[in-house]
């Protein structure tokens, strides 16, 4: 490929590129799409393997939605202390997956006073580190650990554009993009000019990945990982 030396950040966000997103099924780990429709909201996911259906409702994908998620989830709540008022006793736990059984109440010790009080915790979907889809946190399909840290890409547009950015030895911004554009987004190792020729390769092993018509590496390259996600699935399906 013919890679341009310019590149301008005209300030697009990695949402973008939300619409369409290359992941790997949580029970089978079968390559799948999520698809989010931008006109009705409307997330779905069907895996041609094993059947898994999942769907959600998204308002901009960075607020909690009604629906399947099957990434790691926040139990939060917080209370002034019951007995003393002091400000606050919190919760604020992170599990991989949905628990079985998610605690709706939690006695939780006031450091003034030292007697318990009851906090109520809601659940809501943990938008971490980890690479996930937005909507349904399944696992992505497009990643690629490299020695300076994990490259993962939504779609095949969104690795072009990775991929201009990373071969452009000319990196321009446009005055209006402000600092919450995708590429400005992009960790610090992607940016060296002395990482380029390392991370244009793992571009290019994740275009070659996506022509493939593969199954499953995935669960051999995270097993544990892989375990979690099917017992989520499974607890999902009820
Ligand atoms: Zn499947
Ligand atoms: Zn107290």
């Amino acid at each position: 490929m013919d890679a341009p030396l310019r590149h301008t950040d005209d300030g697009h966000g990695l949402w973008r590129y939300a619409g369409l997103i290359e992941v790997r099924c949580p029970r089978c780990a079968r390559a799948g799409q999520v698809r989010a429709r931008r006109d009705s909201h409307e997330v779905r996911f069907a895996c041609a393997g094993c059947g898994l259906r999942a769907a959600t409702m998204s308002c901009c994908g960075l607020h909690a939605a009604q629906g399947d998620w099957f990434g790691p989830v926040r139990a939060y709540g917080r209370r002034p202390c019951g007995y003393c008022g002091h400000q606050w006793l919190g919760v604020n736990r992170v599990y991989p997956g949905r628990p079985a059984h998610a605690p709706q109440r939690v006695n939780v010790r006031c450091p003034a006073c030292k007697r318990d009080s009851e906090v109520e915790v809601r659940m809501h979907p943990h938008r971490g580190a980890e690479p996930r889809d937005p909507h349904l946190g399944l696992p992505l399909r497009l990643l690629e650990p490299t020695r300076h840290g994990l490259l993962w890409a939504y779609n095949a547009e969104h690795l072009d554009e990775l991929q201009r950015y990373v071969a452009a030895t000319q990196r321009e911004r446009l005055r209006s993009a402000g600092n919450a554009s995708m590429i400005s987004r992009l960790p610090a190792w992607m940016k060296l000019a002395r990482h380029r020729a390392t991370v244009l390769k793992a571009l290019q092993r994740l275009q070659a990945r996506l022509v493939e018509d593969d199954d499953a590496p995935a669960l051999a390259a995270q097993p544990g990982q892989a375990r979690d996600l099917s017992r989520a699935a499974r607890r999902r399906r009820g």
